[in-house]
């Protein structure tokens, strides 16, 4: 059968566009084997991680000890379903909830997972606790979010690409603008019945936004003091990737809902989970949610050994210092580059802006030379080049990536 023959890029390519459904547009590339900050091509291309799987391979590809962790209880017991309990999933829940301070964990699979379960019991503590009345609740999310895919979340997104033929929509969210404190507070004055505001702490999908010093901080006074219940979505930015364990530490804020994904596992399995304290957590009652794999052993094995890989190597700390050294190089390019206009991010979680139409291909093109001289990276909206190697990176590693972005801009000049 074919598909069990040794595959050229084209004919795995070609066996994707003609059986899998065309929800994506991939770069040109086939991955068969990744290692650390690296990854090879079906014809054995040795290429740079950029993209680190939107960040969930934080702690690089197949690391040693999650790849261990993973197997042996692969070998031991992999599914029980939350029907009966098993011997790992309590000692995850002990384990996250210290790591994170928070009383309690609900674990999922997916991020999009993670987002729903969040918003739902926010929507049941705005009814049970904060009064409420049912029906009427009302979450904030921010202009130009993401969340994920589910229908639920793309009802509140504002990417035409993402919702349109996809009504109707789930409604109960109200949107404003991210980044602006007064517009927040208008929002929270002027509308009826707000149970929680939904918010990434940079906004990741929509091009690195990096939100002014004190917007996170504020927002979450401004919650304080109308009884709304700060969550944040710390999927991408989150576990290490922008300098801290959580990109909300860098502002010394505790959100009310606490919403992981990716690198919970650093990308050997999905794993997601929100964490609360009880009083909100309270809310869930046996059969009110759940999910079959959620909570799984083999999950709850990766989970634990994925985050203490994130301590023990200090993730935290180097993705701070090289984000920096990668935005100093950059910039210094940047001052004299008609192509890239600027570079931000936090961390290692940084993008450049393309100076050209956001409608052109430009971005696209420079992703593809990037390819072709050893170095995956993927742009996301509007001529946005987003920057996020595993945080195992080293400096000298660091060093050889910014020499191949830079020489791959060069030849975009005009
Ligand atoms: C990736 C992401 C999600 C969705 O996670 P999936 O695992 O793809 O469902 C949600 N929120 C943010 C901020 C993300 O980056």
């Amino acid at each position: 059968m074919q598909v069990l023959e040794k595959l050229t890029s084209a004919d795995a390519i070609a066996l994707e566009a003609k059986h899998g459904a065309h929800n994506y547009h991939p770069l040109p590339v086939v991955l068969s084997r990744g290692e650390g900050v690296y990854m090879w091509d079906v014809e054995g291309k040795k290429y740079y991680d950029f993209l680190s799987a939107y960040s969930a391979v934080n702690q690089g590809h197949c690391h040693p000890r999650i790849v261990a962790a993973m197997t042996k209880q692969a070998q031991t017991l992999t599914l029980t379903s939350r029907a009966f309990h098993n011997d790992m999933l309590g000692r995850f829940e002990a384990y996250a909830t210290e790591f994170f301070g928070f009383d309690k964990l609900l674990p999922m699979n997916t991020g999009a997972e993670a987002v729903e379960t969040a918003i739902k019991i926010c929507r049941k503590w705005a009814y049970e606790k904060k009064g409420i009345p049912e029906e009427k609740a009302n979450i904030v999310v921010c202009e130009n979010n993401f969340h994920g895919r589910t229908t639920t979340i793309i009802s509140f997104s504002n990417d035409e690409e993402a919702r349109k033929n996809f009504g109707p929509y789930t409604p109960g969210f109200v949107k404003v603008a991210y980044d602006d404190l007064d517009a927040l507070e208008t929002v929270f004055k002027n509308t009826p019945h707000i149970a929680g505001f939904l918010v990434e702490p940079i906004q990741g999908e929509a091009g690195v936004y990096v939100p002014s010093a004190g917007y996170l901080k504020g927002a979450k006074a401004l919650c304080e003091e109308y009884g709304i219940l700060f969550i944040a979505d710390e999927i991408q930015t989150g576990i290490a990737r922008t300098g801290k364990i959580l990109a909300v530490d860098h502002e010394e804020v505790k959100p009310d809902m606490l919403v992981l994904g990716k690198a919970l596992s650093g990308g050997a399995y999905p794993v997601s989970a929100v964490l609360a304290n009880d009083s909100i957590m309270e809310v869930i009652k046996p059969g009110q949610h759940g999910s079959t794999y959620g909570g799984n052993p083999v999950a709850a094995a990766v989970a634990m050994e994925a985050l203490q890989v994130v301590l023990d190597e200090d993730l935290a700390g180097n993705a701070e210092r090289l984000g920096a050294i990668f935005r100093d190089k950059l910039n210094t390019y940047i001052k004299t580059s008609s192509i890239a206009k600027l570079v931000r991010g936090k961390g290692l979680l940084n993008a450049i802006v393309i100076n050209d139409d956001p409608e052109s291909s430009t971005a696209w093109n420079i992703c593809l030379a990037l390819k072709e001289n050893g170095l995956l990276a993927k742009p996301t909206h509007g001529n946005i080049i987003r920057f996020a190697p595993p945080l195992v990176m080293t400096e000298d590693q660091l060093m050889d990536c910014v020499s191949i972005i830079t020489n791959t801009l060069r030849k975009f000049e005009k």
